[in-house]
Formats: C-alpha cells, structure tokens, sequence
C-alpha cells in the first residue's frame, strides 16, 4: 500500500517510514504542511498519517482543507498533543483515527489496518483474498493450495507481499507496470526497469505460474473471486 506520512519530527518520520518499508509498504514524507497540501491530489493514498503540529500549515488545517477537496483516504492523527480538545478537533475535522505519541508501531501499524478495514478501501485487508491466494497480513505469508489441493504457505519479501496485495485488492483487474510501481514505490524512489517483472517472477515460483497471469501488452491479473 501507499502511504503519506506528514512529520516535521525527521526522528519519527525516520523510524515510522523505516518500518512501514519493512512492511511492504511504500512511503512518502513531508515535513512541512505547504508542500503536503497537494501531495493527495497528485496520487492517491490508501492512508495518511498527519502530525498536528506543523511549520507552514498546521495539521487540523491540512486535513480540513483535503477533506474540502474530496480527499477520501482514511487519516490518522498522530500527535503529541493529548488534550481532549485536540482529539475532538481532528476527529470533527474528519480524521478517522489518532494516537498519541510516544507509540509503539505495532500499534499504530494495526490502527493503520483498522482504518483501512472501516474505510472499505480495497476491501479487508485482514485475510485479503480472491479466494486462490489470501494474504496474512501478520506472518507476511501468501496460503494457497497447490496442484494436488494440499493447503501449502509461502514467506513473500516485502515488494512481493506489496505487489501481490496491490493485485490482491482488485481481483479480476488488470494492473499495468505503473499502476503496480507506484503502489509498491515511493516518490522518488528508483525503480529499475525490469524491477516488476522480477517480483511476478519470483512470486509465481512461489504460488504457481497460473495464479498471476499477464495479459501481454497491459499488466498482470489474478482470477475473480468465484
Ligand atoms: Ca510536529
């Protein structure tokens, strides 16, 4: 998933960002609330994480004027702000979460999860699956039955884990190389040119050619849920 994070703190967005990546996700910080203003029009988020206290545009203000906009991406405020005020505030302002720092990331990323699942974005993303393939969000790990029907489970590395969860959400849908670069890279990040056809590579030794199939010329598809 992609994922802006707004934090002038560059230790917090050091190590949040850090362990998002780990995660599989794709990560895009900002520091300052002027040049966040226009970073959700230009792509689309599956969520966002805000800091309240910013330079150039604060937080609450931020968030008001994206939801304005018709910015729909589920936001968690994350600040060290935990007067009762600055929660009513930011959750009146549409955030659909908040958590105070200091916080551990395991819990921010299952408040990430959880918001996600509300939001209906992509549908669950506990158990994400098109009834061939789930992925456990957890264990990092793809189940699935082999050729004889025998319940077997893979390790994915964090872009095959993304990549798959990108195909995953969209069953049926065929993905191009873009669509599935911009959903496992960050902005700015380099992308070597054969870079998704290596994932798919690998993923499909792990899972079965057939389970990933490519429509030559447009993208990559998994089978619609029966
Ligand atoms: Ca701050």
């Amino acid at each position: 998933m992609r994922i802006l994070l707004v934090e002038d703190d560059p230790a917090i967005s050091g190590e949040v960002a850090e362990a998002l990546k780990r995660r599989g996700s794709a990560v895009d910080v900002f520091s300052d609330g002027q040049t966040a203003l226009g970073a959700p029009s230009s792509c689309h988020y599956d969520c966002i994480l805000l800091d309240l206290g910013l330079p150039g545009i604060d937080g609450m203000q931020l968030l008001s004027r994206w939801r304005r906009s018709k910015i729909t991406s589920p936001v968690i405020i994350i600040t060290a702000r935990d007067g009762l005020d600055d929660r009513i505030g930011g959750l009146d302002s549409g955030a659909d979460d908040y958590i105070v720092k200091p916080f551990e990331l395991s819990e921010l990323e299952a408040r990430i999860r959880a918001v996600m699942r509300r939001s209906g974005q992509g549908g669950e993303i506990v158990g994400l699956t098109n009834g061939e393939l789930t992925l456990d969000p957890l264990s990092h790990e793809v189940h699935f039955k082999d050729e004889q029907g025998k319940e077997q489970s893979a390790a994915l590395t964090a872009r095959e884990y993304s990549l798959l969860e990108a195909l995953l959400r969209r069953p049926g849908a065929v993905l191009s190389r873009q669509a599935l670069e911009d959903h496992i890279y960050a902005y700015g990040e380099e992308v070597e040119s054969n870079a998704v056809e290596f994932i798919i590579y690998n993923l499909r030794r792990k899972v079965g050619a057939k389970a990933i199939r490519n429509v030559r010329g447009v993208g990559w598809k998994v089978a619609k849920e029966a």
